[in-house]
């Protein structure tokens, strides 16, 4: 066990997932006046934020916030626009925090994460009561970060903190059909809250257990990406070379054991897929940099609990190799390494 500071609360650190002893009991239901805060307006955020504030009940306020004014400045100004709603933007994350009780958080990594609940939790001052807050952060973080952050806001009494990381790229944000998977240590009540807010941005929200476990299901869901993606770049590259039609050999591997979501989805090879980023130069999909952030988080999580990752290293590598020639781009884009190897 170890010691570690969030905001005001000095956290003790044990391993395995969080389990909070005091259920509070939060309302499930999304109907009357509530307040919203998104922070974080980024790819994901910015897409998803939209599709709460169409959602949510119109006399509803949604505060936002991100540390990039011109981006908070084109979201008022884009959903004012086309939807007519009222939209406020807060100055910092404590402002935020401080006016609204859902908070819903998709942050890069996890210092940015840190950062945020530092300052929403380090002042002096609690937060004001009255409000049941639920912090819900979708970001892709370790566990550790997430179980700290957790700690800290139940310990300051300054409401519930949720991990629910996100599956289904920019496309599913912008079209609330993401995945979540969240860990919540509560009531059922506050599981039914969960769920319900998550749905607003998405078509499906597992509860995978106490605090902590949507982090790890979240981890092992992308290892797995990071894998499958890499073999499939290299099958399709060996058949190809072997002489088969590249169209002709992806309807067969989709009719196939080998099908998985890289190969019927998000197929590396140009022309294969239309709406893949492949066909549009590699432009606009899961960025290669997250792929290797997440990979490395995948990696600490597997030496914390000695599952060993056999392909972890030589995939990280042939990641960071891709990036240096074709950086910035989806991270099917591995296909162009190695079939130019
Ligand atoms: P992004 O970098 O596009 O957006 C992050 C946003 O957070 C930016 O607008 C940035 O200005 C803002 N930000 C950074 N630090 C801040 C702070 N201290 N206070 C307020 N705002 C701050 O990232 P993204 O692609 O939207 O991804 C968000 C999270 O979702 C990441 O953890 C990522 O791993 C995960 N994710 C991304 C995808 C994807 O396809 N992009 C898919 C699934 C999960």
């Amino acid at each position: 066990m170890h010691r570690r500071t969030i905001g005001r609360a000095v956290v003790m650190i044990t391993h395995g997932p969080f389990c909070h002893p005091c259920s509070r009991n939060f309302s499930s239901t999304l109907s009357g006046r509530a307040s919203w805060g998104f922070i974080g307006l980024g790819q994901m955020g910015y897409n998803m934020a939209k599709n709460l504030r169409r959602k949510i009940s119109p006399s509803d306020t949604l505060i936002v916030c991100d540390v990039d004014a011109n981006i908070t400045a084109k979201f008022v100004q884009e959903v004012s626009a086309t939807d007519k709603f009222d939209i406020q933007v807060a100055k910092t994350a404590r402002e935020l925090a401080e006016k609204t009780e859902t908070i819903i958080s998709s942050l890069p990594g996890p210092e940015s994460v840190k950062l945020v609940f530092d300052s929403i939790l380090g002042e002096q001052v609690p937060l004001p009561s009255g409000r049941e807050r639920l912090f819900i952060d979708c970001s892709t973080i370790d566990l550790t970060t997430s179980q700290d952050v957790a700690r800290a806001v139940i310990s300051s009494g300054s409401g519930q903190f949720v991990d629910a990381p996100m599956s289904g790229g920019v496309v599913g944000a912008q079209t609330a059909s993401l995945t979540f998977m969240f860990g919540a240590s509560g009531s059922p009540q506050l599981v039914d809250r969960v769920k319900s807010v998550l749905l607003l941005m998405g078509k499906k929200a597992w509860h995978l257990g106490l605090q902590g476990a949507g982090i790890s299901g979240k981890l092992t869901n992308n290892y797995l990406l990071a894998i499958s993606n890499i073999a499939t770049a290299e099958a399709m590259n060996m058949g190809i070379k072997s002489g088969l039609d590249p169209k002709g050999l992806t309807e067969m591997i989709n009719s196939s054991t080998g099908r998985c979501w890289s190969s019927a989805v998000n197929n590396p090879v140009p022309g294969v897929i239309e709406t893949a980023p492949a066909c549009r130069n590699y432009e606009g999909g899961f960025g290669i940099h997250l792929m290797k952030k997440d990979l490395k988080l995948a990696t600490e999580m597997a030496q914390e609990f000695q599952a060993p990752l056999i392909l972890a290293e030589k995939a990280l590598e042939i990641y960071k190799q891709a990036e240096k020639i074709h950086p910035g781009k989806d991270f099917s884009v591995v296909y162009q390494y190695i079939a130019n190897q």
